[in-house]
């Protein structure tokens, strides 16, 4: 299966216009927005979700206040100060103890030691998941709830499913992959055909572009580098490649910096999909680099 990830080492690159772009140009891919924490692939692809599905990323504690003798044990065990003694009482104790369900870590050691039984604990919603149909193809996407963790499993979760989809269909998959070196990325990134890393010509830019190539080097995972709006700083987009280079990570062609992506994703289209856009011809070019390399990778793989 051909899976390309376009990440970058933190969000406003221009990753996700440029994922937009690709899905335009790749005649029904199977798209997967792993960028669960921020997803807005769905604001320019404008999904009608066909399939929702809720998601559990793991366990959390509640105290049956009406159970709870005050004894505080709870509290002395948490190792993340997620229990207080602010709940409501019960008709024996005039106060109960209470768990914060942001700060509950769900290690479940104060319903495993709790004498009255008082601590339920359990598997929680903490997200949904979704099959959707765009323009451009079927997509799965996902949304995490509010302060809430293991972004890296649901991530995991987007990409099976969209794995599923592309074994039944023999297209591609691309994926709109989480910012910065974290388990999310790690999750979008590992087993991918090729990885783009998307990059601004910025020192800053330079440094996350180093950490998302080391990155995929440790996974094995062949990557290319795209400087996004280079125009902007000629000489920084130069040391970018050159230091890309270094790392083994060839650059792809560069793309300009162009007004008429903000404009492109405010009437929720692709840059390519917008005929005024000047940077379209950029990013087509960056596409056949892709498409070549990954076929490249595929024929390697099957000699
Ligand atoms: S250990 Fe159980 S009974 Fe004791 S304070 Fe905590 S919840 Fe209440
Ligand atoms: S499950 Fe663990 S983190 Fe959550 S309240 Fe209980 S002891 Fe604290």
């Amino acid at each position: 299966m051909k899976e390309l990830v376009v990440i970058s080492g933190k969000g406003g690159t221009g990753k996700t216009s440029i994922v937009a772009s690709f899905a335009a140009l790749a005649s029904k891919a199977v798209l997967a927005d792993c960028d669960v924490d921020a997803a807005d692939l769905h604001l320019v692809l404008e999904p009608k979700v066909i399939r929702r599905e809720s998601f559990s990323g793991g366990k959390r504690a509640r105290i049956e206040s009406g159970h709870c003798t005050a004894c505080g044990k709870c509290e002395q065990l948490c190792r993340f100060d997620a229990i207080y003694f602010d709940g409501p009482g019960n008709g024996k104790v005039d106060k109960t103890f209470r768990i914060d369900p942001i700060a509950c870590e769900g290690c479940g050691v104060c319903a495993w030691f709790c004498a009255a039984k008082a601590i339920e604990f359990g598997t929680v919603a903490n997200g949904e998941w979704f099959i959707s149909e765009t323009r451009c193809g079927p997509m799965v996407h996902a949304r995490l709830g509010v302060a809430q963790a293991n972004s890296g499993k649901l991530v995991n979760t987007v990409r099976t499913e969209a794995r599923k989809l592309a074994a039944r269909t023999g297209k591609m998959v691309i994926i709109d992959g989480s910012p910065g070196i974290g388990c999310p990325v790690i999750a979008s990134l590992a087993g991918a055909s090729l990885a783009l890393i998307v990059t601004e010509p910025t020192l800053s830019g330079r440094h996350d572009m180093q950490r998302v190539a080391q990155l995929a080097r440790h996974f094995g995972i062949p990557a290319m580098v795209c400087v996004n709006k280079w125009d902007l700083n000629p000489r920084a987009a130069d040391e970018i490649e050159s230091l890309a280079g270094r790392h083994g990570v060839p650059a792809a062609p560069r793309v300009r910096y162009d007004p008429a992506v903000t404009r492109a994703q405010i009437e929720g289209t692709s840059a390519v999909e917008c005929a005024a856009a000047p940077c379209a011809a950029d990013i087509r070019a960056v596409w056949a680099r892709l498409r070549a390399a990954i076929d490249d990778a595929a024929a390697a793989a099957a000699s």
